[in-house]
């Protein structure tokens, strides 16, 4: 097993996760199998808890681990299936070491952050790296990418930890690359002062970068990479400029161009391999038309949402179409904002907070005609409005909204739960679909599984009047509805699960390529 540790400088929001997952990526391009662990120095268990509005998109894998936002760029570039374990928290590291303490494992000894915090990840990182992520396969490469920035109180115990690995394993079998900005002033003068400061705290505790990955607006001509080479002690091939691309699968491209491959190739010892390039002509398929797809949501911001942005990408490459997303506040957009949309889009969410206007999109979709994708809330709501709406029950909401007709329940298995960390009903679960159904269509398949994130569903007593006035509960866990759609429209159909997780590059989710394809093919038949 050959680790890639990944570090980041100067500042947050580098695009660390990117960046490893590219290098994953040309390494999956040579033939080798990538796996990936992502570290979070917070306090947390997990994701689970925390607002995505502050931390981003909270992503469900398979195993129902709720897991940072760069595991899913992981399992996308990657076209791997990873787990709990591939997550490695400060909050998951204490918590075993405590544990372990109580139970009596250290019993004489006082337990210390070094060894028994930095043993602990480095066994953690261990495990990870050995997970079985692809059909029984064990992987040749693990990334490790480490949160925060160098310097932060919250990272110093794992790297440290880095700095012990890099001293237990053999030379060829650990590299480090530090992903650093590089500035440009008001001159349009290239800077590396930032570099060479965090190249220096890194330093400071043992670790050496072997490659540096410098962020910029600018491409770093050979000027600026010698400057870093000598002042950051690294060979100027080393030194990869990485520009800001429209498209993130770019991104390993422009690091083939870099040359990045050859010099990691060296430093872990690989046969140098040709690239396989097919990858890159499916993602980045030509565009010969383009829709506008509404979705409104309670935050707007982008990466809260993005999963749900990189399915509608995969599905528009696979068909040629640039999907354009248009995004409203629920809270306070106008419905003549939806006049020109191709379709709209409900994503999933908890709360009150812009329900009506969530609920008046997806009545104004279902009404004109427009395609809907709804999911998981966007799910519960279309329900909702269908029972206000077309059953006449005008006090129809969600128990977790509040008074009324309840047509949304909790769980059963809900009833006892009072922690709110990692208890909704979460990743895979079976989905029978009906045949003959749009469902069906779209997956051409009796039985899926898809990933959840829930604790509400279709409340079991009002199916049947539902049905009855026109709802088809396509798919189904048993009494569970786990999607529907509508006769008479284009495209209306809703999940329960989140097709978003699952959506790969070259594999586009079921539901975003048939909720695409009908946005572009209604567009041009007739422009509304
Ligand atoms: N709030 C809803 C529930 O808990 C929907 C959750 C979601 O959209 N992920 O069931």
């Amino acid at each position: 097993m050959k680790y890639i540790i990944i570090t980041g400088g100067v500042m947050s929001g580098l695009g660390k996760g990117i960046t490893s997952a590219s290098i994953g990526r040309i390494l999956k391009n040579r033939g080798y199998f990538v796996t990936a662990v992502k570290i979070d120095p917070y306090l947390n268990i997990d994701a689970g808890t925390m607002n995505p509005a502050q931390h981003g998109e909270v992503f469900v894998l398979s195993d129902g681990a709720e897991v940072d936002l760069d595991l899913g760029n992981y399992e996308r570039f990657l076209e791997i299936n990873l787990n709990a374990r591939h997550n490695i928290t400060t909050g998951k590291v204490y918590r075993n070491v405590i544990e372990r303490e109580r139970r009596g494992d250290f019993l004489g000894s006082t337990v210390q952050i070094i060894p028994h915090i930095t043993d602990e990840i480095k066994a953690s990182i261990r495990v990870a790296a050995l997970e079985e992520v692809n059909h029984g396969q064990q992987a040749d490469i693990c990334l490790v990418e480490v949160g925060g920035t160098v310097g932060d109180i919250e990272s110093m115990p794992f790297l440290e930890a880095v700095r012990q690995m890099r001293g237990e394993l053999p030379r060829h079998d650990l590299a480090l690359v530090h992903v650093t900005l590089v500035p440009v002033d008001t001159m349009g003068d290239l800077k590396t002062k930032p570099t060479q400061h965090s190249v220096k705290a890194l330093r400071e505790l043992g670790l050496a970068p072997d490659i540096i990955v410098a962020r910029s607006d600018q491409v770093i001509g050979l000027h600026t990479k010698k400057k870093i080479s000598a002042f950051c002690d690294v060979p100027q091939q080393a030194v990869i400029s990485a520009t800001t691309v429209p498209d993130i699968y770019q991104v390993p491209m422009e690091m083939e161009k870099e040359g990045l491959a050859d010099v990691l190739s060296e430093y872990l010892a690989l046969d140098r391999r040709v690239p396989e390039t097919d990858w890159y002509r499916v993602v980045m398929n030509e565009y010969t038309s383009r829709i506008t797809v509404a979705i409104v949501s309670k935050y707007g911001i982008e990466d809260v949402y993005i999963s749900i942005k990189e399915a509608l990408k995969h599905a528009g490459r696979a068909l040629g179409t640039e999907v354009q997303i248009r995004w409203l506040d629920a809270e306070s957009y106008d419905t003549h904002q939806l006049g020109d949309v191709d379709g709209i889009l409900v994503p999933g969410g908890f709360g009150n907070r812009g329900v009506e206007g969530k609920v008046a999109a997806i009545e104004y979709a279902r009404v004109n005609k427009v395609p809907y994708l709804g999911l998981c809330f966007g799910f519960q709501l279309a329900v909702v409005e269908f029972a206000r709406h077309v059953l006449g029950w005008t006090d129809a909401t969600s128990q977790e909204l509040g008074e009324g007709k309840q047509v949304i329940a909790i769980l059963p298995e809900q009833y006892e739960v009072s922690d709110l960390g990692g208890t909704m009903r979460l990743g895979n679960y079976p989905v029978t679909l009906v045949p003959g159904t749009l469902a069906y269509s779209l997956y051409r398949e009796e039985t899926i599984v898809e990933r959840h994130r829930h604790r509400y569903e279709v409340n079991p007593q009002f199916i049947r009047d539902l049905e009855q006035a026109g709802m088809i509960f396509s798919g189904n866990n048993g009494n569970r509805m786990e999607c529907c759609e509508l006769a008479d429209h284009p495209f209306f159909f809703a999940t329960q699960f989140h097709p978003e997780f699952r959506s790969r590059p070259a594999h586009p989710a079921p539901p975003f390529l048939g909720f695409v394809r009908t946005c572009r093919d209604q567009r041009t038949r007739a422009p509304r």
